[in-house]
């Protein structure tokens, strides 16, 4: 049996590494959080010591990181990874990150004799705990046929978008356009019932018009219109704020360094900014309709 080695097991990476476990692989993993190497203990993984030790005989290398820097550190900083690495070992890098540092370490990564693909992963907390995942790849088609029998167990969507980096880039500008067309939304709902109509009615009319879109159809803002969006039970859960806030500062990074024109993003930068301002930071980022209640 293939053995997997699985760094950082966070809210998405302790229930994907269990996902691996139930389907019957060896996984050893690590983290820096005593509490989520004890949660992941129980559900079947052994721990290592420190992440040295996590691929040592290991035959892939997954890391759920939460930023570009902690990815970059692990990787390349000082006792980096990629330098213990044996050439066998495929590493699949699922955290979001700048497209630029994905391939900055891919790029190392190959100049080593090492593969490595990039795997963000859009679906959430939920999708993670049910193996539901959409996993947004870029790397070498044979690494990423390579990695495909594992993703499968942790997800059920794989899309290969390009060369290295190239998921990320795919998962940046979703993040950007659900993010815009939320806000645009979330407006032109507010602009209705401040006009007189009822939510329920005008979101059905423009679902079903030319202005329908993923949040009409499956994750209505405004309160008490869809029974199980977040906006139906004040905005708990779901994708929170700082999360959309972090993602459409990587598209700020991502338009920066190719010269790219994205007002819209940049404007709904602005606005998820406004909200963590006001402690707004662990709501759904539907929650953005709160701007247009009175
Ligand atoms: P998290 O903070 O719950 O987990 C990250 C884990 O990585 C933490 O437990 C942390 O201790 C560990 N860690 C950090 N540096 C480490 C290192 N050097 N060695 C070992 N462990 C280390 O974050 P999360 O919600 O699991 O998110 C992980 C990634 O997935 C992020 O990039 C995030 O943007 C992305 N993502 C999250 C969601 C979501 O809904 N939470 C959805 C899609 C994508």
């Amino acid at each position: 049996m293939k053995k997997i080695g699985f760094i950082g097991l966070g809210n998405m990476g302790g229930p994907m590494a269990t996902n691996l476990v139930n389907a019957g692989w060896d996984v050893i993993g690590f983290d820096l959080l005593a509490e989520a190497t004890k949660k992941a203990e129980q559900k079947g993984i052994q721990i290592a010591k420190d992440a040295a030790s996590t691929v040592k005989n290991v035959d892939v290398l997954i890391s759920m990181l939460p930023a570009s820097k902690n990815v970059e550190s692990l990787y390349l900083g000082e006792d980096g990874l990629l330098s213990k690495l044996d050439t066998s070992i495929l590493i699949i890098d699922c955290s979001t990150i700048a497209p630029d540092t994905a391939r900055k370490v891919a790029n190392q990564a190959k100049v080593l004799g090492l593969s490595m693909i990039d795997a963000p992963v859009s679906g959430g907390v939920v999708g993670a705990q049910e193996a539901t995942l959409t996993f947004i790849v870029g790397g070498a088609t044979e690494n990423v046929e390579k990695a495909k029998p594992l993703l499968e167990n942790m997800g059920k969507n794989i899309f290969h978008a390009g060369d290295v980096g190239a998921g990320q880039v795919a998962k940046v500008c979703n993040n950007m356009l659900l993010a815009i067309h939320m806000c645009g939304t979330a407006e032109a709902i507010a602009l209705g019932v401040k006009n007189g109509l009822d939510a329920s009615v005008l979101s059905e009319i423009m679902r079903k018009s030319s202005g329908g879109n993923w949040s009409l159809e499956v994750y209505n803002p405004y309160p008490g219109v869809m029974d199980t969006a977040p906006a139906s039970r004040n905005y708990e859960g779901g994708f929170l704020n700082k999360l959309m806030l972090k993602d459409l500062g990587l598209a700020k990074e991502a338009s920066d360094s190719s010269n790219s024109e994205t007002p819209m993003g940049d404007l709904a930068r602005q606005l998820y900014q406004e909200l963590i301002e006001q402690g707004l930071e662990n709501l759904d980022f539907s929650s953005i309709q709160k701007k247009y209640l009175d």
